[in-house]
Parts: C-alpha cells; sequence; structure tokens
C-alpha cells in the first residue's frame, strides 16, 4: 500500500486531507512525495512560523535535543526556566504554566479562572463568558467553551459553566454577567475557525472596562494570534488592552507541540503545587524551539508582517471574484465568489497551498515568507478567484 492508502485504512478517520502527502521543503516551499513543488500558504494552521527546515530554528532544537530530550518537571530545566523568563519580559505577565496544546493552554486558563473565581469571589463563580464562533480547542471542556454548536453535538453532555455572548455585543457580555455567577470572559481578538474575524477595537477596550468594574478576568485565547502573527508579538497588542490570561501554542514552538498559559498579576498565584500539571509540559526540546522562535520577533520581523499583510490587502481587497477580504496581519480570511472547495483545489494544481476557514479561503504563511514567493502565490490566487 502507498502512504495515502495505508493513511486512510489505518488513521482515525477524523481528518479530510488533501491529497498532498508533505515529505520535505525549506522555508516557504514545501514538496510532496512526487517531486512537486508548494508555496506553502498554511504553515500547518500557523505553526511553522519561520517555514518548514528553518537552520536556526534547527539548530536550537538539535543542540537541545543531543543534551537532554525530557526531564520531567520532577526537575528543574534551562529551557523551561528561560521561555518562562521570556515570555513574561515580553508581555508584563508574571508566570507560565506549560503544555503541550492549544487545548490545554486553555484548559489551564479556564482552571485558573475558576479557582480565582471560587477565591475572590464566592462559592460558583466559576462560570465563564465565550463568544459565539469562537474555537478554543477539542478536549469536553474547551469545546464546551467553544461558541459553535456544529461542534458540541454528538458529545454530549459537555463541561457545564460556559455562557456565550455575540461578537461585539455588549449588550450580551451584560445580560449574561447579571445573570449568572461568572469569573471571566475568554474571547480570540481574531476569531480564526469562526472565519478570520477580527473583534472591534472598540468591544475590547469597552470589555477591559467592562471586566475591571465587575471583577471578570479577561481571558485572551492567543493560540492562533500569538507569537507574532497579526504584525504584534501577541494579538491583544494591537487593541492596546491587559487581559489577565493569556494562552498560546501553535506558532509558539515553531513547528514542535508547546503551550502556555501567561498568568498576569491577580492569577499568578491561584494554581498552587499539584493543582495542575503536565508530563511533557516545558520540555526542554520544546522549549529550545520556542526560545528561537521568540528570541527572532522583534521589530523588523513585526514590520515585515504589516507590510506583507497590507501587500496582501491591497492586493485581494476589490479583486475580481473576491467578495471580502477580513483578518489582521499574515492571518487573513478571503471571501470568493466561487466555493472555497474550488479555489483551494486549483491553487493547489497551480502550486500554491492554502487552507479554509468556515467558506473563506484562510491564508497564514510563514512570518518570514520572502517577498517574491509571496506575490508569485497571490497572483496564482488571484486567478483562481477571478475565473
Ligand atoms: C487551534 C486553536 C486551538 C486548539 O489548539 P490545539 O493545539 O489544536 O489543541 C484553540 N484555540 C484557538 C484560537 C485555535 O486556533
Amino acid at each position: 500500500m502507498n502512504i495515502k492508502e495505508l493513511d486512510n485504512k489505518y488513521v482515525a478517520p477524523t481528518y479530510a486531507r488533501f491529497p498532498v502527502c508533505i515529505t520535505g521543503g525549506k522555508g516557504s516551499l514545501v514538496y510532496d512525495d512526487e517531486g512537486r513543488e508548494y508555496i506553502d500558504l498554511g504553515t500547518g494552521i500557523a505553526v511553522n512560523t519561520f517555514g518548514v527546515a528553518d537552520d536556526e530554528w534547527i539548530a536550537a532544537v538539535t543542540a537541545q535535543l543531543s543534551a537532554v530530550q525530557h526531564t520531567s518537571n520532577l526537575y528543574y530545566s534551562e529551557p523551561c526556566a528561560r521561555l518562562a523568563a521570556e515570555l513574561c519580559s515580553r508581555t508584563g505577565m508574571k508566570r507560565v504554566f506549560f503544555s503541550n496544546s492549544g487545548a490545554e493552554a486553555n484548559e489551564c486558563a479556564i482552571k485558573a479562572a475558576r479557582k480565582y473565581g471560587e477565591i475572590n469571589k464566592g462559592e460558583g463563580y466559576t462560570t465563564i463568558i465565550t463568544l459565539k464562533d469562537s474555537f478554543h480547542g477539542r478536549t469536553l471542556t474547551t469545546l464546551a467553551a467553544t461558541g459553535q454548536d456544529v461542534f458540541h453535538k454528538d458529545f454530549l453532555p459537555l463541561t457545564d459553566g460556559f455562557v456565550y455572548a455575540a461578537a461585539n455585543s455588549k449588550e450580551d457580555v451584560i445580560k449574561l454577567t447579571s445573570e449568572n455567577k461568572c469569573c471571566a470572559v475568554m474571547f480570540e481578538v481574531v476569531q480564526g475557525e469562526g472565519g478570520v474575524l477580527p473583534l472591534k477595537a472598540e468591544f475590547l477596550t469597552w470589555l477591559e472596562d467592562f471586566a475591571k468594574k465587575n471583577d471578570l478576568l479577561l481571558i485572551a485565547d492567543e493560540v492562533q494570534t500569538g507569537n507574532g502573527r497579526t504584525g504584534e508579538l501577541y494579538g491583544y497588542m494591537n487593541f492596546g488592552i491587559s487581559p489577565d490570561i493569556v494562552s498560546t501554542a501553535k506558532g509558539l514552538g515553531g513547528g514542535l507541540p508547546i503551550g502556555a498559559t501567561m498568568l498576569g498579576e491577580k492569577v499568578e498565584g491561584v494554581l498552587g503545587a499539584g493543582m495542575h500539571g503536565s508530563t511533557f509540559g516545558g520540555n526542554p526540546v520544546c522549549a529550545a524551539g520556542a526560545l528561537n522562535i521568540l528570541s527572532r520577533l522583534d521589530g523588523e520581523l513585526l514590520d515585515g508582517v504589516k507590510r506583507k499583510s497590507e501587500y496582501i490587502f491591497s492586493e485581494l481587497e476589490g479583486a475580481k471574484g473576491v467578495k471580502s477580504v477580513s483578518g489582521l496581519g499574515l492571518m487573513i480570511g478571503i471571501e470568493c465568489e466561487r466555493p472555497v472547495s474550488e479555489i483551494i483545489e486549483e491553487c493547489r494544481e497551480k502550486g500554491v497551498l492554502v487552507i479554509k476557514a468556515k467558506q473563506k479561503v484562510r491564508l497564514l504563511p510563514a512570518l518570514n515568507i520572502d517577498d517574491e514567493i509571496l506575490i508569485k502565490a497571490i497572483n496564482i490566487l488571484k486567478e483562481a478567484c477571478a475565473k
């Protein structure tokens, strides 16, 4: 059997894969088992921050791999400690809990918020307001946090304690806060899986103020928007707000599984020894990869993200066959006149890999994608939209 046949027979059928088997690449170019080359505008869903087989990142990861690959959290380890310090110094957060995925990073955020509510607001103050069309993960609790019924059905009962406000609806947040014993509001500043939709700046500023007055924690799910993706180190930094908890994963490790839950002043101490844990959390190899990624997310790189974003918006807004363009930084959703699956297929046939979000084409290119390669890919995408 070839690889596709083996996979189709033995891997649990939870994924509808594109008919491509990726075997290697360099930067924003990847190739398949038939030797075809593609420009990758999906980066494994915003994970390969600097593309494939990046030399500096490989050096950082392999150096750690040769030293020690895993220690467990029974012992101290340098990459974990340094990564926590780096994340805190770059964000102003106070402490970090490490895990292995976005869903786990959110689980920790939820646990910390519930504990905060119980301690500071009183018994039962554990309800978390999330937004409709949000996406927070696939575990039963983060599914409950996800404000999309399509993901819920078939898996009931989910974890209790989540209520949903329409995105940008002050009225909903006010109403839900008065009707429930709430401890937090959780949101993505750009709803990724929900259709690459940024929240309104005015809503976020209002929400910060409302949360302060009502002793609600602000939880920013930066799993997708984090680590330079939106043109700032974390997406919330575009809006001048200060969350109490920030969860991140995807691009942090540059391709290795790592999740991080950053805890601000109000919650830095709520989870004590023995209250939470993860065997692989803070794994030294993943942490070494993340340290390398963070060290390169400087002003110049972020300016490049903004510049490339402006280029993509200016090329696609108003282009033939394009209904709308949304997003922030290098996280962009394109609503086309043609069905999204046709556009994706046609791009693939012409050597460009793009993905989707709801009924939109979604672009999540490497943050350091070469201008020339990007221009070539956007032209192919434009042609596909125009047909
Ligand atoms: C992808 C994603 C998650 C889930 O991350 P996993 O690593 O797949 O568990 C959670 N929140 C947001 C905003 C995401 O984009």
